[in-house]
This record gives C-alpha cells, structure tokens and sequence, in this order.
C-alpha cells in the first residue's frame, strides 16, 4: 500500500519512521519541515495524488483545510484519508463529508501518547468513521500505535480526544492547587500524594504524572517540566472544547475556567513548559 504523509513535524516525522520500518512505501510533504530518511519526498501536494492512503499531521483545522483543498479534487476515488491532527469537530466533518462525497474513505483519528508516544509505536488513536474505513485504517494504526479505539462516525475521534483532555486540563489544575494548599497548610507533599493516589481524589494527573518534583512516578516535574504535553497544547485543546461546546449551546464553566488559567500561564511564562508547571506557577502567583 502507498501512503502520501503531510506534515512532518514533531509528531509526524516519526509515525512515518515507524510506517517505514512496518514496511509500507512513503512519500511526504510538508511546507517547511525536513522529509525523515527512508520516506520519498515530494516536491508539491498534488504528487501525493495518486497515493492509496493519505496520512496527515497537521497543525490545526486550518491547516488540514488547505490541504483539502489543494489535492481533495485530484485523489483517486478510493482513497483513504487518515487524519491524526488534532482539529475543530466543524473542520472534520465537513472535510470528511467532502471526502466521501468523492468516493473516498475518511477517518479522523487524533492521538494520545506526544513525542514519545510517536516515537515508540505507542500511541493511542481515537477514531471517527465508517466501521468499513476504521478496518482499512487498521494496519497503519497497528504499525505507528499499541491501541485505536472505534469512537462511532466522523468527528467522534475529535470529539473524544477534546472530550478527554477537557477533564485532564481542569485535573490538572485541580492537582495542583491541591499541592499548593498543602503547602499553605503544612501539610507534607508526599503524605498528600500518599493519601491521594489511593483515595477518592486519585486520578491520572496525581498518579500518574504527578505535577510535584520528587513525589509519585517519574514525570516531567522530576526534569524541570520539560515537555511532555506542552501548556500550548494543552491550551489548544481546551479552545477546541469550548468552540464545540459553543456549538453545542452550552459553556462549560470547568473548562472555561481552565482555558482561561492555561492561557495566562502560556502568555507569562508558561510557553514550551510542560502543562504540569502549572504548579510553580501558581506557588508563585
Ligand atoms: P508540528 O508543528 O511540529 O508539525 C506540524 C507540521 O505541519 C509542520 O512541520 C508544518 O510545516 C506542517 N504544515 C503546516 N501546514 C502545512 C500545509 N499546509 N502543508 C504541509 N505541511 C504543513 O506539530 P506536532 O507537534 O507534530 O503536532 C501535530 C498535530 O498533532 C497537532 O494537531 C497537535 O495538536 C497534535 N498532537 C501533538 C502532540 C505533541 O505532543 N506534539 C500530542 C498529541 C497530538
């Protein structure tokens, strides 16, 4: 199977590394960033035309729109378009619809898991779309993730990825004020965390990967919040899950609070940490 992958960016040049090393044929595009050994460059979007699979790792939904537009019109009528950005829920159902008014197949299928998650063919991919595409998108997941999950049709993948990271930003918030009480209160961080991690307060963010430098698990507080999940991108998400809340009528007051905070920590100071230096930054405030 030949796959045309556009956008070869943090994320995107090692999914396609890990596409190569299953075996499957690459060409790639991206507007600025260098095309990875073992992947064939091409020189413009409408060179992918003719390929079989179309991977993209865009930016945002504005990004995959102008894609869309470029090449949409030139691909072959059974192409399948897998899009692992992550985007607006707007954007991916009406590029999806578009698709599968060509004839083609469409799944939108963001990822948990970041740099490393690429990296080691771990990822996990939440997909929207037709059960028949899901299986044809199979393999491709198999080579670049441990785990797809079938979310329901096109836009659910988007829908669950905002759906799940709405609840991870305001955890993360949460965990860390906690932390900061703790403090205020004298209150010793690692009974905190003792007491915590195995009660009714638990969750990923304190468990798993826990904002404090030197308490529960490995994390990036334990190497000065390099990213991980960078704070911008945590911010994107939570803008998406308000925008498609927007939609939806309503204004989730969680996640707008949270939104509202990780904004003020990417505008001072917060850029290119990772999103659990929130704490320091609150300790400061
Ligand atoms: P990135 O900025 O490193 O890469 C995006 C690439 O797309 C860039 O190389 C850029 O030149 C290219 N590009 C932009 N517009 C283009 C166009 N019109 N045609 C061709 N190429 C174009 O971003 P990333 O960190 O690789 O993230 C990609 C997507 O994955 C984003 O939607 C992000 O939210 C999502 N994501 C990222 C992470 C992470 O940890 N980095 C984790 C989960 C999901």
């Amino acid at each position: 199977m030949t796959i045309g992958f556009i956008g070869l960016g943090a994320m995107g040049t090692p999914m396609a590394r890990n596409l190569v090393k299953a075996g499957f044929a690459v060409t790639g595009f991206d507007l600025t960033a260098p095309i990875p050994d073992g992947v064939a460059p091409a020189d413009s979007l409408m060179e992918l035309a003719d390929q079989e699979t179309i991977i993209t790792m865009l930016p945002d939904g504005k990004a995959l729109a102008q894609v869309a537009d470029g090449i949409l019109s030139a691909l072959t009528a059974d192409a399948l378009w897998i899009d692992c950005s992550t985007i607006d829920v707007a954007t991916t159902r009406k590029i999806g619809e578009s698709l599968l008014a060509n004839g083609c197949g469409y799944v939108d299928a963001p990822v948990s898991g970041g740099i490393s998650g690429a990296a080691n063919a771990s990822l996990t991919f939440m997909v929207g779309g037709a059960a028949a595409d899901f299986a044809r998108a199979r393999p491709y997941f198999d080579a670049m993730g441990q785990k797809a999950v079938h979310c329901g049709g096109i836009g659910a993948g988007q829908s669950a990825k905002i759906c799940n990271n709405l609840i991870l930003g305001a955890t993360m918030i949460a965990t860390c004020e906690s932390f900061d009480l703790a403090d205020r209160l004298g209150l010793d961080r690692q009974k905190l965390f003792d007491v915590v991690s195995t009660s009714s307060g638990y969750s990923w963010s304190m468990n798993a990967y826990c904002p404090a430098t030197g308490i529960g698990p490995d994390s990036p507080a334990d190497h000065d919040y390099k990213p991980g999940f960078a704070a911008e991108l945590m911010l994107k998400d939570l803008r998406l899950a308000m925008e498609a809340a927007a939609d939806c009528g309503i204004t989730p007051a969680m996640a707008q609070r949270a939104q509202e905070i990780y904004a003020e920590f990417v505008e001072n100071g917060g850029q290119g940490k990772d999103f659990s230096a929130i704490l320091p930054w609150i300790k400061r405030a």
